[in-house]
């Protein structure tokens, strides 16, 4: 893959999804900005590893993704430390399943702060450094809920996803031709973000899956490395799903 000496930013890198994405694009040689909230323990283990087992450069920079100035000053620490940001991984997000009924207008601000308009921020600032290049890739990390949503509990998470590949294709059409803009789309992915489902519920979920299973972190993590590498160059404005084969009704 195509990523040497790539500098590649990737938000809420600290656990799953993210960590697994930082471990597939060090492998081939990238340089990773781990960025990091709370976890900075998580996250400098993560550094750790990543050092010792390849020849990459890293950067750790802790930043809330609902605070702009936060933002700003992640893509000015990133840009002193490696003079560009070729890639954005904008992975960073939070769920909160909650009863409807029971679902606050602070819930729902949270989980929109967080993913949307969270993802709306480190983009335009961070595009704004790659134009200067005339040269980027941002990848969002969106979910099947996006577009097939069965329950209510998480209507906030998917409305924030559904929201998510909007930005994507307004962010294409806005930053074309010199920055690239895809989507992801994961399926259930055994990560932390799962971890209060029971047995019954995984195996009710697995059996919409064709596949059968939930996905590992890293058969997301690389289908994004590959979104950052220049072996694919020419997507642009997609959303790939990454779902498994999932039969929605
Ligand atoms: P996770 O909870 O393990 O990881 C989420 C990461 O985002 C954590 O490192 C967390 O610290 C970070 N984060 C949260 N709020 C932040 C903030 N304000 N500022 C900076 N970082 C913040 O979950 P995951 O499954 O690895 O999720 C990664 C992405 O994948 C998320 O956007 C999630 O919505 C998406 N996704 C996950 C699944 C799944 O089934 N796990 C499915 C579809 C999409």
């Amino acid at each position: 893959m195509k990523l040497k000496n790539k500098t590649i930013l990737i938000t809420g890198a600290s656990r799953g999804i993210g960590y697994q994405t930082a471990y597939e694009v060090a492998k081939e040689g990238a340089n990773v900005i781990i960025n990091y909230n709370n976890s900075i323990k998580q996250a400098q283990e993560l550094e750790q590893l990543l050092k010792k087992e390849f020849d990459t450069q890293t950067l750790l920079v802790k930043a809330d993704i609902k605070n702009e100035q936060e933002i700003i000053e992640m893509v000015n620490k990133s840009i002193k430390h490696f003079k560009k940001i070729d890639v954005l991984v904008n992975n960073a997000g939070i769920c909160n399943d909650t009863l409807f009924e029971d679902k606050t207008k602070e819930n729902f601000m949270e989980i929109l702060e967080t993913n949307l308009v969270g993802t709306f921020l480190v983009s335009k600032y961070v595009s704004k450094q790659m134009l200067k290049e005339k040269s980027g890739k941002i990848i969002n990390v969106s979910s099947t809920n996006a577009t097939y949503s069965y329950y209510p509990e998480s209507l906030d998470y998917d409305a924030s996803k559904a929201g998510i590949i909007s930005l994507t294709h307004n962010l294409a059409l806005h930053l074309s031709p010199y920055i690239t803009v895809n989507a992801v789309s994961p399926g259930w992915t055994k990560t932390d973000m799962n971890k209060n489902l029971s047995k019954d519920q995984i195996a009710k979920e697995e059996e919409k899956i064709l596949l059968k299973r939930f996905a590992q972190p890293q058969e997301i993590a690389k289908v994004i490395a590959f979104l950052s590498s220049e072996d694919s160059n020419y997507i642009n404005n997609q959303v790939i799903n990454v779902d498994g084969g999932q039969k929605y009704e």
